[in-house]
């Protein structure tokens, strides 16, 4: 348990070295021991034999290494890896390998939030993205998203940020994570400064060494927050979530989308790339015969031409109990050739990990049904 204690992947080195020399130790043992923990991806201070018997005593005695506790990993037939992850839940671990495995029940299925390792599909390629929670469930709520379903169970630090993408980097047969995607739970901009304190440790030399240029942040849309992360001196990729062309279907799906139109989002996007010279992502969800038709890829191109931006696409990846559905091949197809006809750069993300449930709070959602099921069986 946290007990208070300070979290190695909440600290940076000053405020490292400032705790260890508290503690006696001279400030090169700060590096040291991140160096053990960010390079060698050792956690455990027993290990870390460069320190003294007493020293690794006092370390393990004094912080607090890793939170999370794994409640499910699943591995996808194409190499997607998934973990559930419990906060604060203990020392224990109880990974579970392969997507058959069977769900161990938890009582409370709250704190947990999840992470995904997706690689490359070419095998030569040693590029490795980690898809990561902002936050424990979602104050967004969109109607197709699993991880809205419960609302917001509250905000992860940025040491719990970082810790899900070294837990990754530490799955079988992964190694150093290259790129990171804040898009699995949470709105990433609701939780501004933890957010871009885990960037600034993801990027350090002295943490996981990615490149800014391999993050992407992912936001249903709040313009202020935009502006702001405009001003940050960090060369991510903002990518605004749309996934409707007007304001009154994405109300409908968007509950946040009230106080919020699409053309102040559009604004704001611009405003960053005339800040920072860097292209906004749009995202589009596509959801069969809600907003996969012609018209609306139509609407789209019209907002998408208003800033430097490609648009990717996204089938939707069912979720049980909602009612949404993937759309047709041949509608994706029409939508992105009407988009590709008036300028827009356009891609159609490829699905992955479709058998583990990767969508964004897919796993902690059935995980929670069955523990509920299993709580009620006599
Ligand atoms: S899609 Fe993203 S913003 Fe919407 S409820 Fe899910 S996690 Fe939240």
């Amino acid at each position: 348990m946290n007990e208070g204690r300070p979290y190695i992947f909440d600290l940076d080195p000053a405020q490292l070295t400032a705790l260890l020399s508290a503690w006696g130790m001279p400030a090169y043992r700060a590096s040291q021991l991140l160096e053990w923990v960010y390079r060698h991806h050792v956690a455990e201070p027993a290990r870390m034999t460069s320190f003294s018997h007493a020293d690794r005593e006092l370390l393990a005695r004094q912080l607090v290494f890793t939170r999370a506790a794994v409640v499910r990993h699943q591995l996808a037939t194409d190499g997607v890896q998934k973990l559930l992850l419990k906060w604060d839940a203990g020392e224990a671990d109880h990974a579970v390998e392969g997507s058959s495995a069977a769900l161990p029940v938890v009582e409370d299925s709250s704190r947990q939030s999840e992470c995904v390792m997706i690689p490359s599909t070419d095998p030569r390629s040693t590029r490795r993205t980690a898809c990561v929670s902002s936050q424990i469930g979602c104050p967004v709520g969109c109607r197709f998203c699993a991880s809205g379903l419960g609302g917001l169970d509250g905000n992860l630090t940025s040491g719990q940020i970082v810790e899900q993408v070294w837990r990754l980097g530490g799955l079988p047969g992964v190694g150093r994570i290259s790129h990171v995607v804040f898009m699995g739970m949470g709105e990433p901009l609701a939780n501004f400064e933890q957010v871009v304190r885990a960037v600034r440790t993801l990027t350090a030399p002295w943490g996981c060494g990615i490149s800014a240029r391999h993050i992407t942040i992912s936001t249903v849309g709040l313009p202020a927050q935009i502006r702001r992360l405009a001003e940050v001196d960090l060369p991510i990729t903002l990518a605004i979530s749309l996934h409707a062309p007007n304001d009154e279907l994405r109300r409908r799906l968007i509950p946040w989308a009230q106080f919020v139109s699409i053309q102040q989002l559009i604004d704001a996007g611009r405003h960053y790339f005339d800040r920072t010279g860097r292209e906004v992502t749009l995202e589009y969800t596509l959801l069969r015969g809600v907003n996969d038709q012609p018209e609306h890829a139509r609407e789209l191109a019209g907002l998408a031409q208003q800033l430097r931006s490609h648009v990717n696409l996204i089938r939707y990846n069912e979720v049980k109990g909602l009612p949404y559905s993937r759309p047709d091949t041949a509608d994706v197809r029409r939508f992105q050739a009407i988009l590709r006809a008036a300028g827009v750069n356009t891609h159609i993300r490829a699905s992955r990990g479709r058998d583990i449930a990767a969508a964004c709070g897919q796993l902690r959602h059935e995980h929670a049904e069955l523990a509920r099921e299993a709580a009620q069986r006599p």
